[in-house]
């Protein structure tokens, strides 16, 4: 019997694992300074919350969630993306209490069940952050520049950052209406998925990646034409800090996004390298979900970066060191095992990695095993050394070798680091 994990899930292990850590600490310093809270969601929700949260006409909900009968006959649904949780528990724990704004950042698994390719996953990684409470574009321009500076500290650049505005409940209705009339005359040469959602939600339409519907929607009503007062000056004041900040950004007024939330902003950071599944990061404003849940209004924004496309970018870009041990200590004989293992618990607790030869086997493959490993320096102690009171020590990657006293091993090795 042969076991696989299951498709489109990956196992994640050195080297790679490095890269992850490391994208994974710098978000962590990049959300201390801008004041966002770690906050841990369970993985498994009640499946209404994401019909209710993302929205029924959309491609998460209608083909790709992970949805069983639990033993107790609940329809549970282990959770496509972080927003329709968090705001599930903003709601639950009446965070809008706490002083304004509440700010969170999340790390983790989500699954959606899709077509395994190139840059998409069954089960994918994602670090998202929300920000509740602020209406003012400063919070959009925040969310923004603080991505571009999570993107920049993890190592990445020549992303593209796309922008548009999809309105609100005033001023989405009358953009709707004016989509439906441009696509309606030609309707039955989109495809079946566009024709259900020319009723549902023609917006999405936008979002198609048939090329015949990209053909065909050629011309149509671009939402910066339709936007309220209110979406307009919004939208201004965020380009307007954009701008006299340098941030680099693209209008893109077919950027509709695919979850039903969103509201007024909405951005998408891509690159070239990717291929077909070229976004790396995506968000928006979503000033209805919370109402939406039976909170109070609360204005409402955030974004959700997807690990492995991003890790796919940092691996083309640089290369991936493997980890290696400082230290590696050869003993030959029981006694001197037992001096062994004392130096690497020692150097382990001066923070050095040190690894040990568990049992004696012959000083030659123990010398093996150093240079497999990669270890820097080898420290050979046998009975003769022992008696001595010295071992050898031998840097593996330069040749060179010597003697030190055992009572200073410690001091060589820190003055070595
Ligand atoms: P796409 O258009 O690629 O399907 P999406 O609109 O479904 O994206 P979002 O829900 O906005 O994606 O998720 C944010 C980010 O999460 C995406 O930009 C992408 O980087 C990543 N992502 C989404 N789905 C997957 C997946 N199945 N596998 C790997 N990463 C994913
Ligand atoms: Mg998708």
């Amino acid at each position: 019997m042969k076991y696989a994990a299951l498709k489109g899930m990956e196992d994640i292990l050195s080297p790679d694992i490095a890269i992850w850590q490391a994208v994974e600490a710098k978000a962590r310093d990049i959300f201390a300074r801008y004041g966002f809270q770690e906050i841990r969601v369970p993985v498994l929700e009640s499946t209404d919350i994401f019909i209710r949260g993302i929205g029924q006409e959309t491609d998460i909900v209608e083909k790709e969630m992970y949805t069983f009968t639990d033993k107790g006959g609940r329809s549970v649904t282990m959770r496509p993306e972080g927003t329709a949780p968090v705001v599930r528990c903003f709601v639950e724990k009446n965070l809008h209490t706490l002083p304004s704004p509440q700010k969170f950042y999340y790390m983790g698994q989500m699954y959606r069940y899709e077509r395994p390719q190139k840059g998409r996953f069954r089960q994918f990684y994602q670090i998202g952050a929300e920000a509740f409470g602020v209406a003012a574009p400063a919070m959009d321009a925040e969310i923004i520049m603080m991505l571009a500076n999570l993107l920049e500290a993890a190592g990445l650049s020549g992303l593209n950052f796309e922008l548009n505005s999809i309105g609100c409940a005033e001023c989405r209705p009358v953009y709707r209406q004016a989509l439906r009339d441009f696509f309606g005359g030609k309707l039955q040469e989109y495809c079946p998925d566009c024709q259900r959602r020319y009723e549902a939600n023609p917006l999405r339409i936008l979002d198609c990646k048939v090329p015949r519907c990209i053909e065909l929607r050629q011309g149509s009503p671009s939402v910066p034409d339709y936007l309220c007062d209110a979406c307009r000056t919004h939208f201004d004041g965020l380009l307007a800090i954009l701008d006299s900040f340098e941030v680099p950004y693209t209008l893109n007024p077919n950027l509709v996004r695919g979850l039903d939330y969103y509201t007024m902003t909405t951005f998408e950071v891509t690159s070239e390298h990717l291929g077909a599944q070229k976004a790396v990061a995506a968000g928006g404003r979503y000033d209805r979900l919370v109402a939406e849940f039976g909170g109070p209004d609360t204005h409402a924004i955030g974004f959700a970066i997807g690990m492995e496309r991003i890790v796919t970018l940092l691996k083309e870009s640089s290369q991936t060191e493997l980890r290696a041990p400082k230290v590696f200590v050869a003993t030959l004989g029981s006694e001197a095992e037992m001096e062994g293992i004392k130096i690497v618990e020692m150097l382990r607790a001066k923070g050095v990695w040190a690894e040990q030869s568990y049992g004696s086997t012959s000083l030659k493959s123990q010398l093996r095993r150093a240079d497999r490993i990669g270890a820097e320096f080898a420290l050979i102690i046998g009975e003769n050394e022992l008696k001595a009171g010295k071992a050898q020590w031998k840097n593996m990657k330069k040749g060179e070798q010597g003697e030190v006293p055992l009572s200073e091993v410690m001091q060589f090795f820190m003055e070595e680091c």
